[in-house]
């Protein structure tokens, strides 16, 4: 079985947020059970080729896009499995610059659909010419959204696979974007409520096979949460061969006994690393050194659904019960502004770090001692399940993929501290209620040691995606 497994961003070689890290360590981890996976993705400036041995192919192409012809140019390199091949698509015009989605001031590229549009041309060209040989075309996101259509209109014997990472982006499209696709295609989309298109729908009506990234999400999703009347019925259309699969996490990676970016490792028998990243990150992020005080980190892309209103409002009152904050990620000019006001008026209590910092993202994880994330929604969700296995304790809201992987916590067991509904006297409570339990000590060292025995490798989920592959 040939698996190609299709992602516009890829960790470690290109990230913006948890699909680049699945798409970073799902196909490796189906290694074991095909014959071979190939990933395909872009190849953007910021990518380092001679760090990543990224070495020129002899296959290249032209995509006739509207009245143009534009030339592409395939790139390779083995991932760190020495199994995954990794394939770069070259093309200056559409991938020549170093963001993935936006320009820098956070402003999605005006050519977007353009650019997925060719991406996903190009694809079907290497498999239609044989270049790539496929026997299951699994798809991400909208960016991906239009192959399993595409694929179709070849005839070939090819199963296609969708999986919704986040169903808040459609990657819409107009009518006359709709020109620039090939004619097969076009004649065989379903306009949305508002007359234009949403590739992520088409993704989901035509593909063999509909997956979503926890099962919560999925009931979520079905049961109509945040999906407007028009996609529900296209999401019910598919229910047969619609699941949930929880996504899993590098635990090599993502490790406190072996992380690259930590200076001090860790294990649940042995804590005294964790206490010493802690006194390490205070230094790093200029707050306070006040071990004693309970200390939240966060990493998150800056947008309201994060839980950020929340959070905002909440800072005040927390700093003066003597909670320290650290926060990480970029995004809406708001939320930036209400974090640095935050971290001036409370300079020893609050640090913030505007800006995509992997090294900065593992020390808080390692060196937190409870983890932010009250999102309103959250398909998955990385961050918490990366917290969990650092002893770092998350505060979620019950939604999605943080309902089905944090435990809410009792005296005796539990992962976390999780609230509902989504309301600022919730979390209010439930933050109060985790610095009273991070004071009480032992309790406090048990519930770190229970998060860090639990196991979120992507075994289970691989062989669950595996058997779907096969039915
Ligand atoms: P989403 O995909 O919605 O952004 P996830 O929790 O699934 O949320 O995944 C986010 C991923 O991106 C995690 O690996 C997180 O550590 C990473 N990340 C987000 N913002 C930053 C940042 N500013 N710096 C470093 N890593 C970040």
């Amino acid at each position: 079985m040939n698996i190609v497994f299709v992602s516009v961003e890829v960790a470690p070689y290109s990230k913006a947020g948890g699909l680049a890290d699945v798409a970073g360590s799902l196909p490796q981890a189906l290694a074991p059970y095909v014959n071979a996976v190939q990933v395909l993705t872009p190849l953007y400036s910021q990518i380092d080729r001679i760090k990543y041995d990224i070495q020129t192919t002899a296959i290249k192409g032209k995509i006739s896009l509207g009245k143009k012809i534009i030339p592409y140019a395939l790139h390779q390199t083995m991932d760190i499995d020495g199994k995954t091949k990794i394939g770069f698509i070259e093309c200056d015009q559409f991938f020549g610059r170093d963001g993935i989605y936006t320009e820098s001031d956070g402003e999605g590229f005006a050519d977007n659909n353009l650019r997925y549009f060719f991406f996903q041309m190009v694809v079907l060209d290497l498999i239609s010419s044989g270049s790539i040989p496929v026997d299951i075309l699994h798809c991400n996101d909208h960016h991906t959204g239009l192959l399993p259509l595409m694929m179709k209109t070849l005839q070939l014997k090819v199963r296609t696979i969708f999986t919704i990472h986040n169903f808040l982006y459609h990657g819409h499209f107009s009518a006359e974007e709709l020109n620039l696709l090939p004619g097969s295609t076009k004649t065989l989309l379903t306009k949305t409520q508002w007359d234009n298109y949403s590739a992520l729908l088409e993704g989901i009506d035509h593909s063999d096979i509909v997956t979503t990234v926890s099962p919560g999400y999925a009931l979520e999703l079905l049961a109509g949460l945040n999906v407007d009347v028009h996609s529900l019925k296209r999401i019910q259309a598919v229910k047969a061969n619609f699941s949930g699969i929880v996504n899993g996490i590098d635990t090599e990676y993502w490790s406190p006994e072996r992380d690259q970016y930590i200076p001090f490792h860790f294990s649940k028998d042995d804590l005294d690393g964790k206490r010493k990243n802690k006194a390490a990150l205070l230094a790093k992020v200029g707050l306070a050194p006040d071990m004693d005080a309970p200390l939240l980190g966060s990493i998150s892309r800056l947008v309201e659904n994060k839980g950020f209103p929340l959070i905002n409002k909440l800072l005040d009152e927390f700093v003066e019960l003597g909670a320290k904050f650290i926060f990480l990620g970029s995004g809406s000019p708001e939320i930036t502004d209400q974090l640095r006001k935050a971290s001036k008026r409370h300079p020893q209590h609050i640090a913030f770090d505007d800006g995509f910092n992997e090294p900065l993202a593992h020390l808080i994880e390692a060196g937190s001692d409870m983890f932010l994330m009250p999102s309103r929604l959250e398909p998955c969700g990385l961050n918490q399940l990366y917290s969990l296995r650092y002893g770092t304790i998350p505060i979620v809201h019950r939604t999605g993929g943080l309902g089905d992987t944090v435990d809410p916590w009792t005296a005796d067991s539990g992962t976390g501290f999780v609230f509902e509904p989504y309301d600022i006297n919730e979390l209010r409570k439930t933050m109060g209620l985790a610095l009273k339990v991070y004071h009480s000590g032992s309790d406090w060292v048990k519930l770190m040691q229970r998060a860090m025995s639990m196991d979120f490798s992507w075994d289970q989920s691989a062989k669950q995606y595996f058997r779907l592959y096969n039915l």
